[in-house]
C-alpha cells in the first residue's frame, strides 16, 4: 500500500498554496492520467490537490475577439461549445479525434497540456527510462519504438508528447495562462511543452508552483479552411502515429495565411514558422504542400521501427493541406456524433 494525503483546493490561491507547500504534491483534475500512473508505479505522489472544484470551468469571450477557456472545461464540453464549432473547428475536430466519450467527459483542459508520454518503457517501472528515473538510460532507443518520435529527440529520450487538443492549440497560436505565487503569467503556446534535451523528466515549462488556469485563443479561428487528420493503427480509442493541423485563409486560389502543426512526431506539438511562411502567398497546390511538408519535416529521424513516420507524415501533411484549402476537413464539426 503507497500512502497519500488528499485534499480539495477551495480557490486559486489555496491549490497555489497547497502545491508550494510539498514539492511532491500533484494537482487532480479528470484523473485520467494521473490516477493510471499511480497504478503503474510510475508517479507517487504524496499528496493530491483536488482541483475540480475551482472555478475554472467557464469559456468567455475575450476583449480582443478571442475566447478564454477555464482549465477545468471537460474535453466533451469544449469540443461541443457552440462558440468552439462555430470559430474554431479545427479545435474541436481534434478533442474529438482523441480517446473516447466517456474520457472526454471526464478528462480537463489542463490535464490534457499536462498529460504525460504513452512510450511503452515510461509505462513499464521494470525498465530503464530517463523520463520517469533520470539518469536510467532509455530503452526505447534500441528497442521498441514504433510510436516514438522522428523530430527533436535527443539521447536521452525519443519520447512523443500524446496529445490531439494541444496540436490544434499550437496551430492556432493559443496563450497558456497560469497562476503562480508571483500572480498570473501568459507562456506562448509553442514554448509551453519542451523538447527532451537533457532534462526529459521535465515536460513542461510550468513551474512546480503553479496552475494553468485557462487557456486563450486569439481572434483568428480559420473555420472555413482547416482539417485535423489523425492517423493510428485503430479507428478509435488509439494515440495518434501522426497526425497534422492545418489551417488555411484563402484569398481566390492563393493561400493569404496559413497554419500547419503535427502530432504524434515529437515531444511537443511541431511546428516550424518557415514551413507556413512558405505557403503565404502560393496557389493552393500539390507544390505548395509538398515544399510545406519538405519543410516541416527537415532534420526527421527514424528508429528501428518507426522511420515509416517520416513517410507518412509526409503524405498526411499533403491530404490535410488538400482537405483544408477544398473546404473538405476530415471531421466536419458540424455532423459530429454526440
Ligand atoms: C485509454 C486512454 C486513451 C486516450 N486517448 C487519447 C487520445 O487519443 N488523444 C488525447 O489527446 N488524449 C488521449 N487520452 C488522454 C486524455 O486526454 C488525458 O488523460 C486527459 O486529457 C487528462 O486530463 P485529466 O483532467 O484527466 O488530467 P489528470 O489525470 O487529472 O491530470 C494529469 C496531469 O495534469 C496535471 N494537471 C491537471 N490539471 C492541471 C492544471 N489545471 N494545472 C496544472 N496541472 C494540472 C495533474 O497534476 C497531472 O499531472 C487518453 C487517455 C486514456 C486513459
Ligand atoms: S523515450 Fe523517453 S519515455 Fe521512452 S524510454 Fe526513453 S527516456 Fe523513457
Amino acid at each position: 500500500m503507497i500512502n497519500f494525503d488528499y485534499v480539495r483546493a477551495r480557490d486559486v490561491a489555496d491549490a497555489i498554496r497547497e502545491i508550494s507547500a510539498e514539492p511532491a504534491a500533484k494537482f487532480i483534475a479528470g484523473g485520467t492520467n494521473l490516477i493510471d500512473l499511480m497504478k503503474y508505479d510510475v508517479e507517487r505522489p504524496m499528496r493530491l490537490i483536488d482541483i475540480t472544484h475551482l472555478p475554472l470551468n467557464n469559456v468567455e469571450e475575450t476583449g480582443n475577439g478571442g475566447l478564454r477557456i477555464g482549465a477545468l472545461v471537460p474535453n466533451s464540453d469544449l469540443a461541443y461549445h457552440p462558440l468552439i464549432e462555430k470559430r474554431y473547428p479545427l479545435l474541436s475536430s481534434a478533442i474529438l479525434a482523441g480517446a473516447s466519450q466517456q474520457l472526454r467527459h471526464m478528462a480537463s483542459t489542463g490535464g490534457n497540456l499536462m498529460q504525460r508520454t504513452r512510450c511503452f518503457y515510461f509505462y513499464d517501472v521494470a525498465t530503464p527510462c530517463n523520463k520517469r528515473a533520470p539518469g536510467s538510460g532509455c530503452s526505447a532507443i534500441n528497442g521498441i519504438n514504433r510510436i516514438n518520435a522522428i523530430l527533436g529527440t535527443s539521447e536521452a529520450c525519443i519520447a512523443t508528447h500524446p496529445s490531439d487538443m494541444c496540436v490544434a492549440l499550437a496551430a492556432l497560436e493559443a496563450k497558456v495562462h497560469v497562476a503562480g505565487p508571483a500572480g498570473e503569467r501568459a507562456i506562448a503556446f509553442s514554448d509551453f511543452h519542451r523538447l527532451p534535451g537533457d532534462t526529459p523528466q521535465i515536460d513542461t515549462n510550468l513551474k512546480a508552483n503553479e496552475i494553468i488556469a485557462a487557456i486563450e485563443l486569439p481572434a483568428q479561428g480559420f473555420a472555413a479552411n482547416y482539417s485535423y487528420l489523425k492517423i493510428r493503427d485503430r479507428l478509435s480509442y488509439a494515440f495518434a502515429l501522426v497526425s497534422v493541423a492545418a489551417a488555411l485563409e484563402l484569398e481566390g486560389d492563393r493561400i493569404k495565411d496559413a497554419r500547419l502543426a503535427l502530432g504524434g512526431v515529437a515531444h511537443k506539438p511541431w511546428r516550424n514558422p518557415e514551413a507556413e511562411a512558405a505557403l503565404r502567398g502560393q496557389p493552393a497546390d500539390s507544390n505548395a504542400y509538398a515544399k510545406a511538408a519538405e519543410i516541416l519535416l527537415r532534420g526527421a529521424k527514424g528508429f528501428a521501427h518507426n522511420t515509416f513516420k517520416i513517410d507518412l507524415a509526409r503524405r498526411a501533411i499533403f491530404r490535410t493541406l488538400a482537405q483544408a484549402a477544398n473546404g473538405t476537413p476530415q471531421i466536419q464539426s458540424s455532423k459530429k456524433i454526440r
